[in-house]
Parts: structure tokens; C-alpha cells; sequence
């Protein structure tokens, strides 16, 4: 938040449930003082049946903003009036802005922060090289699929624990896309330039993902969504394989830069590391 937060203050925040563990206020207020805005960045957790309320209430813009967190990502896609391409292709929205005229614009910023991550910890990755692996079919797994196809990937392969929701992506992204189940992943990982864990197996330490990483090529790409832990077991078996990898945390950073330029019209100052701030937060050293 803002040092000197006025009545003429921008207000934008997050919206999930539950919140209280998200670093996106830890992240914006940073960039907030760093910037030296009137400007302050707040967290909402509104009753399960209470999104549409809580949005309904800001229409106008008393809060210029919001991202979008679980499990309120479809709502809010569902009650924008103007969609963007990207928020439309993941069918789900991370970010809400509310226009003086009443309209709520819809956008999801988590593809551009996918990528933005892969270009930080993976430089020289090229997202058309080579077919992209995706585990995972919800709202995460869809919206990095659309990513990296307007990225230019010549193929998503997309394995889930539940083979029909798959389906449903390949259905609803087209002929780029095929649907595999779980048991398939020595398969799909043949030639692959990326494996990407968009489940939330990992999430809270719990075991993670069983899959055979050492049948990807040497020169693949294994990032993992899930940042708590910042290490998952993913990515240990990665590193063990000898895989570059990325991490989901500078993708949570990746996504939240177009998201505080939406709200407050500037780019985040760039003297303040925001990845630190989050590694402390999280008890973790600053050399991961
Ligand atoms: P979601 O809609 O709930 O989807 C969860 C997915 O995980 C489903 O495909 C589910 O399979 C699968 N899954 C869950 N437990 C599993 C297990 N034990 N084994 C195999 N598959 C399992 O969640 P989401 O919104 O897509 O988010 C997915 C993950 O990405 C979450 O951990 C979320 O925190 C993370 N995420 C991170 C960022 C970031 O910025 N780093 C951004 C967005 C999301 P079924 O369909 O079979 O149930």
C-alpha cells in the first residue's frame, strides 16, 4: 500500500477463497510504494455465493480492479461485458477492470505470465519448436494451451487423470490440440520441448505427480504451475533428469505485471524485486 494513500487513491485487489495465502497483495503493494503511487492493492474473500455481489458492488469503479484467483476464475468471466481473445480462449478470467461507464472488462493475464516465466528461466526456449506437454484439463491447463498456441506451437498435448475434460479443450481450441490420459505420459513426452504441471497435484507438499520425466529430451523444458512449495517434487525429478525448469512463482510474477498496468497505468518500477520479497515470504532463500 501506498505511504501516502489519499481519498483521490486508487483501490484494486484480489478476489478468491480462500485469499489469505496469496502473494498478490505482497507483490502489487511493493510495486505500489516503489512506484510512489496514491494507490493501495487490497484482498477480498467473499462466501462462495458471493462473487457476483462483491463484483456487482464495484461496477462504476469505486475499484479500478481485480484479479481473479480459485475458485472464482469462471464467474468472472461469465459476468464481464467484454471478454478479451485471451480470457475467452482459457474460458476463464484472472482479471477484472471497471470502467467509469459500468462496464467490467474481462482479460486473463496467467498465459502472458507463463510465458514471461519460460523466457526468464529457460532463455533461448522457443514455444514453436516443438510439441508442448500440458497436465492438467481445468481452468490453468486450458488457458496455458491457449497460450502457447497463439505462441505458435505446432502441437498441445493435453493429459489428464479425467480423459474427458482433455477432450473438451481439444474440442473447444481445435486440431492443435490432442487429448491424452495420464497413463499415456511416456508417449506424449517423445520429443516434447516443454512439460508444463498445470495440476494441483504437488500443491501443500502432498506427493505429487507420478510420471516418467526421464523419457522427455534432454533439451526439454519442465515447468510446474504450483509454487507452494517453490520446489516440487515435479521439478526435483526434473532436476534430477538433468531438465531446465521453471518455476510457478515467476509466473504468479509474470502474470501480475500486465495485471498492474491495467490498474494504474504504469509499468512496475523495475528496482523493486518482487521475486525476494516473495521468496522471504515464503522462508525460502533468494539464490532459488
Ligand atoms: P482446477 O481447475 O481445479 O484443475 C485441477 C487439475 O488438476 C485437474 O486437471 C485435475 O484432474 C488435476 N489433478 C488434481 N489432483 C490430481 C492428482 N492427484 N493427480 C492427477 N491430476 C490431478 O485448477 P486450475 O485452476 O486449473 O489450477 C491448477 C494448478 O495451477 C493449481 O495448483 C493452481 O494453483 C496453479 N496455478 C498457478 C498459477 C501461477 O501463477 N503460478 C496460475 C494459475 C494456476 P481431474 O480433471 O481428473 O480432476
Amino acid at each position: 500500500m501506498s505511504q501516502s494513500l489519499t481519498g483521490a487513491g486508487k483501490v484494486a485487489g484480489v478476489v478468491g477463497a480462500p485469499v489469505r495465502h496469496s502473494l498478490s497483495p505482497l507483490i502489487h503493494n511493493a510495486w505500489i510504494a516503489g512506484a510512489g503511487l496514491d494507490a493501495a492493492y487490497v484482498p477480498f474473500s467473499p462466501p462462495a455465493t458471493g462473487f457476483k455481489a462483491l463484483v456487482e458492488g464495484f461496477r462504476g469503479g469505486a475499484v479500478c480492479g481485480l484479479n481473479v484467483t480459485l475458485p472464482f476464475k469462471e464467474e468472472a468471466l461469465a459476468l464481464a461485458d467484454a471478454p478479451s481473445a485471451a480470457a475467452q480462449a482459457a474460458g476463464a478470467a484472472n482479471l477484472l477492470l471497471f470502467r467509469e461507464d459500468g462496464r467490467i472488462l474481462a482479460d486473463n493475464t496467467d498465459g502472458t505470465g507463463l510465458l514471461a516465466a519460460f523466457a526468464q528461466q529457460a532463455p533461448g526456449f522457443d514455444p514453436a519448436a516443438a510439441p508442448v506437454v500440458i497436465l492438467g484439463a481445468g481452468g490453468a491447463a486450458r488457458g496455458a494451451a491457449a497460450a502457447f498456441l497463439a505462441a505458435g506451437v505446432g502441437e498441445v498435448r493435453i493429459l489428464n487423470r479425467t480423459l474427458a475434460r482433455a477432450e473438451a479443450i481439444a474440442v473447444s481450441l481445435g486440431d492443435r490440440v490432442s487429448p491424452l490420459a495420464l497413463h499415456q505420459a511416456e508417449q506424449a513426452f517423445t520429443g516434447a520441448g516443454a512439460v508444463i504441471n498445470a495440476t494441483s497435484a504437488g500443491l501443500s507438499g502432498d506427493g505429487g505427480l507420478d510420471v516418467p520425466l526421464a523419457a522427455t529430451p534432454a533439451d526439454c523444458v519442465v515447468m510446474d504451475m504450483v509454487y507452494k512449495p517453490l520446489r516440487t517434487p515435479f521439478l526435483a525429478q526434473a532436476e534430477t533428469e538433468g531438465r531446465r525448469t521453471v518455476d510457478g512463482l515467476a509466473m504468479l510474477i509474470g502474470q501480475a505485471v500486465p495485471s498492474f498496468t491495467a490498474f494504474f497505468g504504469v509499468s512496475p518500477p523495475s528496482g523493486v524485486d518482487v521475486r525476494a520479497l516473495a521468496l522471504k515470504t515464503l522462508g525460502l532463500s533468494e539464490r532459488i
